[in-house]
Formats: structure tokens, C-alpha cells, sequence
């Protein structure tokens, strides 16, 4: 009997694999893989390739892979191995005991390679690269046939055998499959499948000194693994026939499917590891890691949840054309989630000192505040309030701007969860004219909840007190990338030119309220009308606690959606 796991289907994929099913196609199995080059750290396009994989699989009761295609040793290196698993297992997703490396068949691709020499569909070509372009042809012209296209089999053995033992120099011959160089689709015309190449690699040393070609142990690695349905992204649309045709030329028993969906693109954001890795070794980041990058680790460290990626990549659904999505979608995302799981703080973060002249002196009461108003299961604690407090230097004018309902001379406000509180002086160094602190007095029947006060005023602030706040740093972000210098092309110009050179503030003397000192990197902050925060698993020290401001608190895409 066969099971019908039948999706509803909301994209192309599904409805090909619902056909697929309904015409009992490889046994009624899905089996997609996640197949990264363990040549960098996975961003937030490989977060959709892996959502749609591994999703795949648990939708159709199926299974994912991980394969570490590992086919270019001068690359690849063992911290990104650990890095890529780390990355998919935080985003929630298992591949159970199915973890590989291309790198395990590399036997057995040889002995394809061997089979298809034997069958005639395979040769040794010692064209120069250069020559090679030359004899590939364009797009509107055909191509050359190699003068070496039509050696016997038994040489071609024999020189294939002598490129693996080493007998022959780096790049100085190569194995070509025998197709045809006038198809209209270059892939085809007589592709690279190995070449020589004296490198370590990262598992198998120095074995080898010829790898096979990405393009070559793929369909091999998909077709050994019993994958179904390779999904991969739109650039792999033309190396579809070369991926089709090795399938067959190798009589393969599983006949996996390669789908292709549009690559995701985000505003402000680089997607190319090439160009991540340059940021990192020119030392214009902090890491693979640093808060501003586009990496999963990134993201992480800024104080991104697993479940806000995935609702993410659950949005922007699958294409069959490129585009790019506003970076405020994904903002918007996080936003969401951490509304109903921040719990709520207040957090001073460039600090003006408050007295209070009224308040007695060594007095401190220990007032209400809701930990959550979206969770009102998540209850209540206390926070001090003294003499002697800060708010924020923005939340204070002295000529102050017309419906400025904050703090102003003579102007009363509310303490969040405190007291009114009205400002009567206002003290200036006497050099620089600088304000050094307010001098403010408060209105006992004013307590917040107290119900005795019947007056009203506009504003309220958030506030520390002074005795009682820890000191922190707080971190502020701005795009790693000026805003419309999205992704440049390949090549096309250096993305160091996009940097934008403000894209973190450091303020180093903020106060936060004295439960803040017990934040873990693993709980979510909203800082009240500072956006979320989360803990710096990196840089905080006991004396320092660190804090990374995941986002701000408006929301710029739900705007714009409504209007
Ligand atoms: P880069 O070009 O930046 O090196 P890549 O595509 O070569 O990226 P891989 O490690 O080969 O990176 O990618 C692993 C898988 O993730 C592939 O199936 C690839 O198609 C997919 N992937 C990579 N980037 C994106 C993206 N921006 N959007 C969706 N899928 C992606
Ligand atoms: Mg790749």
C-alpha cells in the first residue's frame, strides 16, 4: 500500500511533487537534501533553502539530508563544517543520522568517471584553459571539438589512471565528458568533470589530487543519497540537461529531480559568502558572527529568534523569478515574535540625572511594573525608585518644541509606573553650559495605580534610579550596507564601497534597571520605547553587561502593507 501525503499546495514545488505522488513516481518517497560548500558561514538565503528542504520533508513525511558538498578542497575548511551544523540545528531542523560529505564518494564518482570513460562518453583533454575557452564557442556560435576528443578508450584509461596517480602536472589535462560543442546550451559542450589539483583536502588529505567537478558529483551524490527532489537555486536552470544527462549516462537507478526557485535577495543586505568572507578578513566586522551581518550566527548574536527566520522564510514564499524583499519584512518579523516573548524593561540609554527635591532622602520603594502587558501571565516584578533618577537626555527640552509633552521647565510628566513628576531647575556646568542635571519635584498622590490623582498629562518616560542601576553598553545598528547599494554584481564593482561607515553606536554609559543584571543571552528584552534587546553572548563581562539592539519598535513594512 502507499501512503498519499498530499499537501495542499501553496507553491510550484509542492504542486510537482503532488504529481509526483499521484503517479506513484520513486515509490511515493520525498527525499530533498541541504547540500551548503562548507566554504563560509550560512546566511539568511541558505535559512529559505533550508526551511524549504527540510520543511518539504516534514510536510510529506519525507526526509532532508545534510550533505556537505565538499568538492573543492582549496576552500573548504573544518570551522565551517561545525558552523553550517550548529546553524541548521538552532534554526530547528534534524537530519536525524543522515549527515554527509560529497567527499564520501569520491571513490565512487572515480569509478563513474572510469565507467564512463569505458562507455566512450568521457575523455582525457589536454587543452590549454585558455584554449578551452577559445574552442567553447559563444552563445551564438558553436563550439570546437577538442583534437583530443577522439582518443581510444584504452588511452583515455590509461591518462585518466595517471592524472589520479599524480604522474601529471596542476591543470595540465583534465577529464571531459563527450556531449556535444554545437548544443545551443554551453553546459553541454564536453563539460569538465576532473581535474588535477595538488590541494589538502579538509577530510580525505592528500588522496587525491583530482576532484571532481561540482556540476559532476552532484547528480552522483543525489542519485546515491535516493534523493527524490534536488531543489536548488535558479542559476542551475541550464546545468539541468548536463545534470539529467549524467543520470542517464550512468544508468543510475535512483532518478533524482532538479527543481529550481529564485534565490532570495534582501535590501541592504550582501548574500554572496565571497564577499561576507571579505568583510570578515578585512577586518571590517567582528566575525562571521558580528550583529551586523546577514549570517545565521549573525543574526543570532543580534538576538534574532529561530521562529522569526522561519515565519520569514514562510512568508516570502517560493518563485520561479528573482526579486528582492525589503529588509523591513524581516524586521517586521522578529517584531512580532518578540512582542508576544520580550519581557519589558526599562533601560536609561544616554542618561540626564533627575532629583527629586521633594522625595525624602534614603527613601526607596519598590514599585509594580507588568513583566509583559501581550502576556499578562508572565506577571509582575518590582523595581526601585529613590531620590535620585535618570531619563533619557532626549526626553528634556528647555525652549521646547511645540507639542513637546515630554520633560520641559515647569512641564509635570509621568514616571512609567511611578510618580508625576514637574521640573523646577535646571543645572549647567558652568564652562561648557552643558545640562548636568534636573532638578524636579514629584506629587505623592500621583502613584501610579493609586487612582487618587485625577489629573492628566500626556507624556510618560522610563527612568532608572540612579542608586540602584547597572551600568551598561548598548549597542545600536544600522545597515551593514547604504541603503539602495543593495548586492552589486559579481565582479562588478567592491562591496567595501558599500559599507556604510555608521552602521554601529556604541553607548557605553547607559543604566538599566537592577534585574537586567541577571539577562541571559537566551531571553529577549523590549527596553521600553528603545526597541528589543538581547545579551551579548561575546563581549559582556560581569562588569559590563552588553546589550545588542535586535530592532527598533516601529514598524516601517506594516505600514507600508496598510497603506
Ligand atoms: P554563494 O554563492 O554565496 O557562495 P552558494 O549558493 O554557493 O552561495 P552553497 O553553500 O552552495 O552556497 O548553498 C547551499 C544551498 O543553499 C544551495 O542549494 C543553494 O542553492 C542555497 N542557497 C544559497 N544562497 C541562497 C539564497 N540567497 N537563497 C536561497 N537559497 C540559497
Ligand atoms: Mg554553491
Amino acid at each position: 500500500m502507499t501512503t498519499t501525503n498530499t499537501v495542499i499546495s501553496s507553491n510550484f514545488i509542492q504542486n510537482i511533487i503532488n504529481e509526483d505522488l499521484k503517479n506513484n513516481k520513486n515509490n511515493s518517497r520525498v527525499h530533498t537534501r541541504f547540500p551548503p560548500e562548507p566554504n563560509g558561514y550560512l546566511h539568511i538565503g541558505h535559512a529559505k533553502s533550508i526551511c524549504l528542504n527540510f520543511g518539504i520533508a516534514n510536510e510529506y513525511k519525507g526526509q532532508c539530508n545534510l550533505r556537505f558538498d565538499d568538492t573543492n578542497p582549496s576552500r573548504e575548511e573544518t570551522e565551517y563544517v561545525e558552523s553550517i551544523q550548529e546553524d541548521v540545528k538552532w534554526l530547528g531542523f534534524d537530519w536525524d543520522d543522515r549527515m554527509f560529505y560529497a567527499s564520501d564518494y569520491f571513490e565512487q564518482i572515480y569509478d563513474y568517471a572510469v565507467q564512463l570513460v569505458k562507455n566512450g562518453k568521457a575523455y582525457v583533454c589536454d587543452l590549454t584553459a585558455q584554449q578551452m575557452r577559445e574552442y567553447r564557442g559563444t552563445l551564438t556560435e558553436p563550439g570546437t571539438e577538442s583534437p583530443y576528443r577522439n582518443r581510444s578508450v584504452e588511452e583515455n584509461l590509461e591518462l585518466f589512471e595517471g592524472m589520479k596517480n599524480g604522474q601529471f602536472a596542476d591543470g595540465s589535462r583534465v577529464l571531459r565528458a563527450k556531449i556535444d560543442m554545437s548544443s545551443p546550451n554551453v553546459n553541454l559542450r564536453d563539460p569538465i568533470l576532473y581535474r588535477i589539483m595538488r590541494a589538502e583536502h579538509h577530510r580525505t588529505g592528500n588522496t587525491w589530487c583530482i576532484y571532481p567537478m561540482y556540476d559532476y558529483a552532484h547528480p552522483i551524490s543525489d542519485a546515491l543519497e535516493g534523493i527524490t527532489h534536488s531543489i536548488c537555486t535558479l542559476e542551475f536552470e541550464d546545468h539541468r540537461p548536463l545534470y539529467d544527462w549524467l543520470i542517464n549516462a550512468l544508468d543510475m537507478e535512483n532518478r533524482p529531480q532538479q527543481i529550481e526557485f529564485a534565490r532570495l535577495n534582501v535590501t541592504n543586505m550582501v548574500m554572496s559568502k565571497r564577499k561576507l568572507r571579505l568583510l570578515v578578513e578585512e577586518g571590517l566586522v567582528d566575525g562571521w558572527d558580528d550583529p551586523r551581518m546577514p549570517t545565521i550566527s549573525g543574526l543570532r548574536r543580534r538576538g534574532y529568534t529561530p521562529e522569526a527566520i522561519r515565519d520569514f522564510c514562510e512568508r516570502i514564499g517560493i518563485a520561479k523569478s528573482n526579486s528582492t524583499v525589503d529588509i523591513a519584512m524581516l524586521e517586521h518579523c522578529i517584531r512580532e515574535d518578540l512582542n508576544t516573548k520580550a519581557l519589558r524593561a526599562m533601560a536609561v540609554l544616554r542618561p540626564l540625572k533627575v532629583v527629586i527635591e521633594n522625595y525624602p532622602e534614603g527613601q526607596v520603594e519598590q514599585l509594580e511594573i507588568e513583566n509583559n502587558p501581550e502576556q499578562p501571565e508572565t506577571g509582575t516584578r518590582t523595581i526601585p525608585f529613590s531620590r535620585e533618577i535618570y531619563i533619557e537626555q532626549e526626553d528634556f527640552m528647555e525652549n521646547p518644541i511645540k507639542k513637546f509633552f515630554r520633560l520641559a521647565p515647569g512641564q509635570e510628566v509621568r514616571l512609567k509606573s511611578a510618580y508625576f513628576i514637574k521640573c523646577e531647575q535646571v543645572i549647567k556646568d558652568e564652562q561648557t553650559g552643558e545640562i548636568i542635571e534636573l532638578r524636579c519635584t514629584y506629587d505623592p498622590e500621583t502613584k501610579s495605580g493609586s487612582g487618587t490623582s485625577t489629573r492628566k498629562v500626556k507624556g510618560t518616560l522610563h527612568w532608572v534610579s540612579a542608586t540602584h542601576a547597572v551600568k551598561a553598553e548598548v549597542r545600536l545598528y544600522d545597515y551593514l550596507l547604504l541603503e539602495g547599494e543593495q548586492e552589486v554584481q559579481e565582479g562588478e564593482k567592491d562591496s567595501k564601497d558599500d559599507i556604510n561607515p555608521n552602521s554601529m553606536e556604541k553607548l557605553t554609559s547607559c543604566m538599566i534597571e537592577p534585574s537586567l543584571a541577571n539577562a541571559t543571552p537566551e531571553k529577549r528584552y523590549q527596553f521600553l520605547r528603545n526597541g528589543y534587546f538581547c545579551l551579548d553572548v561575546k563581549d559582556s563581562t560581569p562588569e559590563l553587561p552588553v546589550f545588542n539592539r535586535v530592532v527598533g519598535l516601529r514598524d516601517s513594512w506594516s505600514k507600508s502593507q496598510k497603506s
